[in-house]
C-alpha cells in the first residue's frame, strides 16, 4: 500500500484497532442539553415532559447545544452523522467539525403553508453547509405531521428531492394518537396546543400501514425506531426502500420495546444505529448503542454477533444514508473515514477484534474523515472543546 503512495508519511499508531469510522444514523444534536427529563412511564408521558421543557426554554441555546452534540459524537469516534433538529444548527456545527453529515430540518403540523418557509430555510442552510454536509428535511413523525403537509413536502420540486428522515412506530402511544383513540401522547400534544395528526385507515392498522396508505413512505427515507411493526410491515418498508435507524438505548429507556431486527433483516431492510439524544438517554456514542443492541436482543436469546454489531455501526449506517459507495468500510476507492481504538484492559489484539472494538473499556483515540484528523489522542483537532463546553455550560444555566 505504501509503495503506491511513496510521497505520503507513514505513521505507527501502536497497538490499536483500525476500523471504519462510526456512522450515527439518527441523532438530535440540538437536544444535547436536554438530559435528565423524567422518563415517563411510557413514551407519551416522557414526550409531555420534553415538550413542556421546550416551551419553557424556547429556542435559546440550540447553537451551543449542537456544537456540544457534535463534539460528543467526534469524541465517540463518529465520522458521519444524520442529525435532525428544529433550527438546523447541526449544519454549522458539523461544518466546523469537518464531520460528514446529513442535517435534516424538522417540520411539524398539517398546513401546506409551512412548505414555502421551510424551503427558504433549507436553501439558506444549504448555502452555509460545508462540502461534507448535506441538508434535508425531517417531517418529524406521523403523529406530529399530517398527511396533507407530508404530501405537499413530497410534491415540492426541491424538498421532494433532498434527504428525508422521520420517526416511525416508536410506541403504543403513537398508535393510539394517529388512530384518533386518545392516550398519553394525544394528551401531551394537546397540552402544548398541537393536537395529534390523524392517518385514517381500517381499525387496528399499524403505523407503517397507515403511512403506506397515505403515500408517506419513500425510497431513502430514514425512519427511526420502527419498534411497533405488524408482521407485514418489514416487507412494506423493504419494498418502499425505507431505511431504519435502530435506537436501542432510547427505546429501552422510554420502555418502547424491542425493534424486530431479525424480521427487518429477513425482509432485507437496511438498518443502521442511531443515538437519538440525551433527552431520551442517548449519548452520541454509536458503540454504546451497539452494546445496548446486544443486550436488548440478547434478552430474547438472539444477540447479533460482534461482527454484525460492528457492521450495523459502520457499513449498515452508511447504506442507510446512501453513502456506502464512499464510506462504511476500509477498501480501495473509498474515503479514508477511519477510527483507531485502543483495546481495553486485558483484551489485546489477539481475540475477536469486533468484540474488542465495541467494549466499553476500549478507547477511541483517533479519527479521520477523508484523511483529515478530527480526533488525536482523544482530543478534538478541528474544534475548540473548551470554548464549546463553556458556551454549553452558559446555555445550560439559562435552561435551568
Ligand atoms: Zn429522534
Amino acid at each position: 500500500m505504501s509503495s503506491a503512495h511513496p510521497d505520503l508519511p507513514v505513521e505507527d499508531l501502536g497497538d490499536v484497532l483500525l476500523a471504519p469510522g462510526f456512522v450515527d444514523v439518527h441523532c438530535h444534536t440540538e437536544w444535547s442539553l436536554s438530559g435528565g427529563i423524567a422518563p415517563g412511564p411510557g413514551f407519551g408521558r416522557w414526550l409531555r415532559a420534553f415538550l413542556e421543557g421546550m416551551v419553557v426554554s424556547g429556542w435559546s441555546g440550540h447553537e451551543a447545544a449542537a456544537d456540544l452534540g457534535v463534539l460528543a459524537a467526534v469524541r465517540a469516534g463518529t465520522t458521519t452523522l444524520c442529525d435532525q433538529g428544529p433550527l438546523g444548527c447541526g449544519v454549522d456545527a458539523a461544518t466546523a467539525a469537518g464531520v460528514r453529515a446529513v442535517v435534516c430540518l424538522e417540520v411539524f403540523g398539517e398546513s401546506a403553508d409551512r412548505v414555502a418557509p421551510l424551503a427558504e430555510r433549507v436553501a439558506l442552510l444549504a448555502s452555509r453547509a460545508g462540502p461534507r454536509v448535506a441538508v434535508g428535511i425531517s417531517p418529524h413523525a406521523p403523529y406530529s405531521v399530517g398527511p396533507v403537509l407530508w404530501e405537499a413536502l413530497a410534491a415540492h420540486e426541491v424538498l421532494g428531492r433532498v434527504p428525508w428522515t422521520t420517526h416511525v412506530a416508536e410506541s403504543v402511544d403513537e398508535e393510539l394518537a394517529i388512530a384518533g383513540e386518545g392516550g398519553p401522547l394525544t394528551e401531551a400534544m394537546l397540552a402544548v396546543g398541537a393536537g395529534p395528526r390523524r392517518w385514517p385507515a381500517t381499525r387496528g392498522a399499524s403505523v407503517v400501514a397507515r403511512m403506506a396508505a397515505g403515500g408517506a413512505l419513500r425510497d431513502g427515507l430514514v425512519a427511526a425506531h420502527c419498534v411497533r411493526l405488524a408482521p407485514d410491515d418489514p416487507a412494506v418498508l423493504a419494498a418502499m426502500g425505507v431505511r431504519v435507524a435502530h435506537c436501542p438505548v432510547s427505546n429501552s429507556r422510554l420502555g418502547c420495546g424491542r425493534m424486530p431486527l431479525e424480521a427487518l433483516d429477513a425482509a432485507g431492510v437496511i438498518v443502521g444505529l442511531g443515538t437519538d439524544s440525551p433527552g431520551s438517554a442517548g449519548a452520541y456514542d454509536v458503540r454504546a448503542e451497539a452494546r445496548a443492541c446486544e443486550v436488548l436482543h440478547g434478552a430474547t436469546g438472539s444477540p447479533p454477533s460482534p461482527a454484525r454489531l460492528v457492521e450495523l455501526a459502520t457499513l449498515g449506517g452508511a447504506r442507510a444514508l446512501g453513502l456506502d459507495a464512499r464510506i462504511g468500510s476500509i477498501e480501495p476507492g473509498k474515503s479514508a473515514d477511519l477510527v483507531a481504538v485502543r483495546p481495553g484492559h486485558g483484551t489485546g489484539l489477539a481475540g475477536d477484534p469486533h468484540e474488542a472494538l465495541l467494549r466499553a473499556d476500549s478507547r477511541v483515540l483517533h479519527s479521520w474523515v477523508a484523511g483529515e484528523a478530527l480526533l488525536r489522542d482523544g482530543e478534538a483537532c478541528t474544534l475548540d472543546a473548551g470554548r464549546i463546553e463553556a458556551l454549553a455550560g452558559e446555555a445550560r444555566r439559562v435552561l435551568c
